[in-house]
This record gives structure tokens, sequence and C-alpha cells, in this order.
């Protein structure tokens, strides 16, 4: 028995021993997991225990589509999951082209990748199955030639994922690149390919996407839709710049990353430098525009810049621009879209690559750290030869690279030093939204599932932190934090704004079931319970780990917001992320799914393992000497 909308097979390889095999998902699971984001979190739930080495073949890759994928518009994302090497927490990212419809197209709801290979591989699917392929020629190269070469040798149509030398290096900031620009960027998934000598996948999506409950009222809906989104005034400012605005917008909010979060709030024509219209001067139209082709928004543009006598493309986004311009003190336009295209490159994940390097330049600033150690001479913030150079050492893992390599946390560790500059949650370093100008937002970053992502619900205040405790706006990012996951699940691309209402409806024409939102809601509130019980059998406390960085704890130093943190005190923190606890069915004080909520949310059989997560929690903290009231 299956469902409508959905292929009922996922593709599954084994590249210890070759196997390939097509097995039928539960139609229970995709009723209560959906698919993307929430299905992977329940398929990674059980087949990789805590403790797991995230660089070992136990560890497992997941590329999972939702139902929406290839059917309506705006469907363009694929969940890819996996045990993060740098958090060593389960992580999902989400990358978008047509990698995820292309999936479908050939045949499957999604692909799990498992073992390890011994010599470097790439995999190629289409409709007929999955092959295992040699890849030793195209070891070491970009994330480019890689693409190139596997598309010459499969097919130009096929949609190709990739890692650099970042990824084959281990590197825990490494990302995985689809289609040259786009990426599964956070938490060091191209390491997890790296470590399986897995060097791309390429998709052939030479079939048809399943069949939709309805197919005819689908098809109706979505050219409502398509037109919808590509015409209306409300989009027009993200079809004409894409994300390229968001310096001007976060710099007026007091929530850049500027100069390693050390001046949230900038000058507007400082800002602008790298934001709207700088970008567009610069923007062209390729004849080999595929990205978005299907999309109504087309929100990400090529530009082509030149950059040290190199003309090269690429397509920025504001995460790029801020994390690898503002973060490190660059304000040159054209050097940091030539970053932007470097980090592409060698597959590392922009925003950790420019978090990571700001934090570097601010211990140089400070005099933490001297021509010596670092192997070059650096003037530290605004310094463009030695944000270039450090993404080439960190890619290659060479040098003061191989430390940058481990990520912020790490890095602050083997250093011994700049721990109370390094901005991360959990070893993610933080993006391009300083939570000090959005109240509330901070209780996102400190609970969100796999650490600092600007991707876990947003409050829906604009009241700066100082208007009042962020305890009264943890219930509207809850709501978001879900709205946004079940997006995830369904592999709908979040600039492709449906609005809430209209997600029902479209869930009902393409599986034929009938479910009110609040249910649908369910299904990323089991994945993310799912996720904390796990984490909590693995290594955290969510007493202890539940935080920001201190630098966040600090007012603004400048601007409108001077002197505004992002919560009151301690006190409004710890009140505020308890609250979250306490609107989820967690414990109140340990942070973990009670046993109830588990029956509650469908999932008796995760009883035992949440009072074991409890239990463990406590005698952690125990152990630790912490008593907490
Ligand atoms: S809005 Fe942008 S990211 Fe989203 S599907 Fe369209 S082109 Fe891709």
């Amino acid at each position: 028995m299956g469902l409508p909308g959905y292929h009922m097979r996922i593709l599954r390889v084994n590249l210890s021993t070759g196997r390939v095999r097509v097995e039928e998902p539960r139609v229970e699971d995709l009723e209560l997991f959906i698919g993307g984001k929430a299905l992977a979190y329940l398929y990674a739930y059980r087949e990789i225990p805590p403790g797991t080495d995230p660089l070992s073949p136990s560890n497992k890759l997941y590329f999972f589509t939702g139902p929406f994928s290839a059917l309506v518009p705006g469907a363009s994302k694929v969940t890819v999951m996996a045990k993060s090497p740098l958090t060593r927490l389960l992580t999902d990212s989400h990358a978008g082209d047509y990698f995820g419809p292309s999936l479908r197209k050939a045949g499957y709801d999604g692909l799990v990748v498992e073992g390890a290979s011994k010599d470097p591989v790439y995999l190629y699917i289409d409709s007929r199955g999955a092959e295992v392929r040699g890849a030793e020629r195209i070891w070491g190269k970009t994330t480019r030639e890689a693409i190139d070469a596997v598309k010459r040798e499969t097919s130009a149509k096929a949609s190709v994922a990739a890692i650099g030398p970042a990824g084959e290096r281990l590197v825990r900031i490494a990302n995985i690149i689809f289609d040259y620009e786009r990426a599964a960027g956070r938490g060091g998934l191209g390491a997890v390919m790296g470590s399986k000598k897995l060097k791309a996948i390429a998709v052939l999506g030479d079939g048809s996407p399943p069949r939709p409950a309805d197919p005819e009222r689908l098809q109706a809906e979505g050219e409502k839709w398509y037109n919808y989104f590509a015409t209306s005034p409300r989009y027009s400012d993200i079809r004409e710049y894409g994300t390229t605005n968001g310096l001007l917008y976060s710099a007026a909010l007091g929530m850049s990353p500027a100069y390693n979060f050390e001046t949230p709030s900038i000058p507007e024509d400082l800002a602008a430098k790298l934001a709207g219209d700088s970008i567009k001067e610069v923007e062209v139209d390729p004849p080999w525009y595929i990205h978005g082709a299907s999309c109504p928004v087309k929100c990400a543009r090529y530009t082509e810049a030149l950059y040290k006598g190199l003309r090269f493309r690429v397509k920025p986004e504001y995460e790029n621009l801020a994390m690898l311009g503002a973060a490190t003190g660059v304000f040159d336009r054209d050097a940091v879209l030539y970053f932007n295209r470097l980090v592409n490159d060698m597959g590392l994940d922009s925003i950790s690559t420019g978090n990571v390097i700001g934090w570097l330049l601010e211990l140089v600033e400070r005099g933490l750290i001297g021509e010596e150690e670092l192997g070059f001479k650096a003037r530290g913030f605004g310094d463009a030869e030695a944000v270039e150079r450090l993404i080439r050492l960190i890619a290659e893992r060479r040098g003061i690279g191989a430390i940058l390599a481990e990520g912020v946390k790490r890095a602050s560790e083997i250093l011994g030093r700049g721990a109370d500059l390094a901005v991360h949650v959990k070893g993610l370093e933080a993006p391009a939204w300083d939570p000090r100008g959005r109240r509330g937002l901070a209780v996102s970053y400190a609970t969100a599932d796999v650490g600092a992502s600007h991707l876990r619900g947003w409050p829906s205040t604009r009241d700066p932190p100082s208007a009042g405790p962020a305890r009264e706006v943890v219930e509207s990012m809850a709501r978001n934090r879900d709205d946004d996951a079940l997006r995830d699940s369904l592999s709908l691309c979040r600039f492709v704004s449906y609005p809430s209402e209209a997600i029902p409806p479209l869930y009902k024409l393409v599986t034929g079931l009938e479910r009110g939102l609040n249910d649908l809601y369910k299904a990323p509130q089991r994945a993310e319970a799912l996720a904390r019980i796990h984490a909590a059998l693995d290594w955290l406390v969510p007493p202890i780990h539940d935080d920001v960085p201190p630098k966040w704890m600090k007012g603004q130093p400048t601007g409108p917001l001077k002197g505004v943190a992002a919560f009151l005190d301690e006190r409004d923190k710890r009140e505020a992320i308890r609250e979250y606890y306490r609107i989820r069915g967690w414990h109140e004080i340990l942070g973990v799914p009670k046993p109830e909520t588990m029956e509650e949310l469908g999932l008796p059989w995760a009883r035992g393992d949440a009072e074991r997560a409890l239990r463990t929690v406590e005698e952690r903290l125990r152990a630790a000497g912490i008593e907490l009231g």
C-alpha cells in the first residue's frame, strides 16, 4: 500500500559493500513525519546511535525530499542530514536547485548513503537504479571541476552534488555544493561525504514525479500560485534583488555580523557597498542560467566581477556577503564576491568560514595572535589579502588553516584563547543575524536542534530586546519554528512563501490526506523531540549548553540600540529558555522531552528513550556538581 504524492521508494547505497537496494518507507512514518527534514530525523534517530563518530562509516547521509517536491511551484529543496562532525549533533541542511526534483523524477523519495568506500567514488542515479563509479581522477578537484567532469561522464542534464578539497580533507566546516552555486552548507556535512570517499552524486531525473491525489486540481492551484509569486508586488524586492539587500536591513536593525559581531549597527553607506544596487551593478543573466528556472521568484542572480585580473561568475546571497564581507570587515564588493566564489569552489560553508576568519582577525586586532603563529602578516579586520589566504589555508588544512578548519569553538580551545570572542552555539558558528536587534531571536539560537542557525524560528516582534522580557515572544518563535520546519519537510523553499493556511489544502491535493495546520506542525515537533533525546543521550546537557555566546550578552556599542543586549539579564535568558521547554512539553529545567510528551506526539515507542535521556542529563549535572533551581 502506498500514499499519493510519494513513490514509496527510498534508495539505499552501502559504500562499504557496494550494495544498492530500494526499500519502501512505512505509510505510518510518512503520515507522522511527512518527508524531507522531519522524516530524515526519524531515519537518523533509528539508524545512527548516540555516540557514533561522525567521520566513521557508521554515520549515514540522508538526501530526503518532501511530498511537494517536483509537484508544487517552489518545492526545490532537498534535505541533507547526518551527524555533524562540527557539533556531534544530528544536523540538517537544505539545498536548492534541481537535485531534489531530479531525485523525485528518477523515481525516489530519498537516498541513504551508508558505510564508506576505500577509494574515491561517485554515485550515478537514474530511473534504472544507482551505480557506484570510480572517482580517482576527480579527487582533489574543486567542486566546479568535479561537477563539470561528472556531468561530462553522465549527462549534461544530471544534477550534481559534490564536495571540494575541504570535504576531502575532513574540514569540519566543509559543505556540499549542488550544481555549482547552491549548498547544503551547515554543520560540516561535506566532511561526512569526504569520510566516505564520496566525491559526488549525480542524479538524472529521467522519469516522472509521483502521481498526486488530485493531479488536475493541483495543476490549476500550482498555476495560480506560480502567477501570484511571479507578479505580486509583495515579492518584487526579492524578485529584483534576491537576498542581496539584506545587509542594508540588518545594519539598520542592529543585527549585522560586522567585525565579528562587534558592531551590529553600521552606517548605511558602508552596508550599501555589499548590498542591493551595488550587487545589481554586476548582475548578469547568462544563457546558461539554470537555477530557479521553474521557480516563480528566481531569487538568486548571477553576477560577474573582476578581482586581481580574474573574471568570474558567482551567485551571491546575503549570508555570503555579510559573513565573508562584513564579519571580516572587508567591504570591497569584488573581493567579497571572489571570496564567495572561492568558498564554493573549495566546498566551504560561507557562514562558518566568514565567522572563523572574522574571529581570527579580531584576535589579530587585539594583539592575541601574531605573525609567527599565523605564518604571515595580517592587518586585522578589512585585510582582504589575509581573508583570501585564510580561505585557501582552511580548505587545504595548512598552517593556521588546519586549526581554523576545526571550527571556531575547537580553534579557540586549541589556541587556548579567544573563547569569549567566538560566536557560536554548541559549536555551530553563528550566521549573519545578531540577535541583539530582535527580541527573542537569541532563544531560537540557544534552543535550536543544530546550534546557531537563523532558520529555526524567528519571534514575531520587531521590538528590540530592551522592550521587555524575552519570555513574552517565545511562543511566536516556537510557532514560526514549526512553520519553517514544516516547509522543510515538504521541500518548500522559504522564499516562495505560501501563506501557512494555503499549505493544508495543497497537502490534501498531493497526498489525499485531510489535515489541519496544527496537526501538520506535529511532524516537525516530533522530529525536534527525537533530535533532543538523541542529543541528550549523546553529549548534550541542555541547562548548560542551551546558551548564547558572551558577546550577545553585552550591550551594542554604537547605533540606535546602543547598550541593548540579547536578553535583559541572565535571569531573563534562563526564564525565556525554560518557557520554550514548557511550550514544548519538555522538562522545564532539564530541557528534555517528558515521556508523556512522546505519547502525546504519537510516539509511544520513544517513551523509554525520553526517560533514559532525562536520567542521563540529571546524572551529568550531578556529576558536574551543578544544582539547578
Ligand atoms: S526563491 Fe530562490 S532559492 Fe527559492 S526556489 Fe526560487 S530561485 Fe531557488
